[in-house]
């Protein structure tokens, strides 16, 4: 079996696995947000791809910080490199910051080929690292430094997005400065949370509506909620995925506990699809969420294809 990613941009829905062959569909998309279809497969493969989006999947994130020292005058004024938060705990938000994230254009430190046979205290070239530097001063009412403050020293595309530009990182006073260059590498979520692009990864078998009675069902299309019997197809099914989400909320109201359960009994049913799951999951910002799916299953079918070889070596 070689696995194989085949990746289709357009119909949206990609296929990997060439025995078993896992369909992928993308259902919702938003832009740091993604619901994805998943068929022919099972439970286990579904959490197997949830944990390579949160641990395996590649991710730049702000791993050493240099804090210039001193001070500068300016103005007829002195500045200091001081502040209200030890430069260890400005060190930390930094690598919370999601960094835009290429995958084609950096490499892993380790694996990178200016860069591998040095000593990790050496290494750092143009394709496996990015600096960005800030210099802000204070003000009397006091100054926000934020991720916006961080300028980064090469192509505009990869500064901060506009939307996490406010993130706070501290607040300088008069007199106060900060002046760092602060590098991020390409890391996975395994060996620390903030190379972690995605959060929020769940995934639930698929359901359908079973409109078992149509006369007893009566009960619920009477209290005049969203779903109806309109949205059931002739064979007595509810097959929309969002609609089965209403509809299971809105079962609730003749469940059990409640006085319509009594001779609503089970009239509509959910029932789960075999084989077939929604995972959903947010990103952080540093990449697309059908990136980071992509280099999830990329990870996933790596890992398979090495444990393989290992077997055929073994066997
Ligand atoms: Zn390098």
């Amino acid at each position: 079996m070689e696995p194989r990613a085949k990746v289709e941009e357009e119909a949206e829905e990609f296929e990997f696995w060439s025995d078993e062959m896992v369909k992928t569909k993308i259902l919702k998309e938003e832009d740091n947000k993604i619901q994805v279809l998943l068929s022919k497969t099972d439970r286990s493969f579904a959490n197997a791809l949830r944990r390579s989006l949160i641990s395996d999947t590649p991710k730049m994130a702000i791993d050493s910080v240099r804090f210039q020292l001193g001070t500068k005058e300016q103005d007829e004024e002195i500045w200091e490199t001081t502040g209200p938060i030890p430069d260890e705990m400005v060190a930390q938000r930094l690598a919370m910051i999601p960094i835009p994230t290429v995958h084609d254009k950096f490499y892993f430190q380790d694996e990178c080929p200016n860069c591998k046979d040095l000593v990790e205290a050496d290494r750092g070239c143009l394709e496996c690292q990015m600096i960005y530097t800030c210099v802000v001063f204070g003000t009397e009412e006091g100054r926000w430094v934020t991720a916006g403050d961080m300028k980064y020293l090469g192509e505009e595309a990869l500064e901060i997005p506009d939307e996490y530009k406010t993130i706070p990182i501290t607040k300088l006073m008069k007199g106060q400065m900060i002046e760092f260059y602060a590098t991020a590498i390409m890391g996975r979520g395994r060996d620390h949370t903030k190379w972690s692009p995605a959060c929020g990864v769940t995934f639930h078998p698929r359901r359908i509506g079973i409109l078992n009675n149509k006369t007893k069902a009566k009960i619920l299309w009477d209290m005049d909620l969203e779903i109806s019997a309109k949205d059931f197809n002739k064979d007595g099914k509810l097959e929309d995925v969002d609609k089965v989400a209403v509809l299971s909320d809105e079962l609730n109201h003749v469940g059990e506990g409640t006085e319509a359960s009594r001779t609503f009994k089970n009239a509509i049913t959910l029932e789960e699809v075999s084989g077939e799951f929604i995972l959903s999951f947010e990103t952080d910002g540093s990449m697309s969420p059908k990136t980071a799916l992509m280099k999830a299953v990329e990870e996933l079918s790596g890992r398979f294809g090495s444990l393989e070889k290992d077997l055929a070596s073994s066997l």
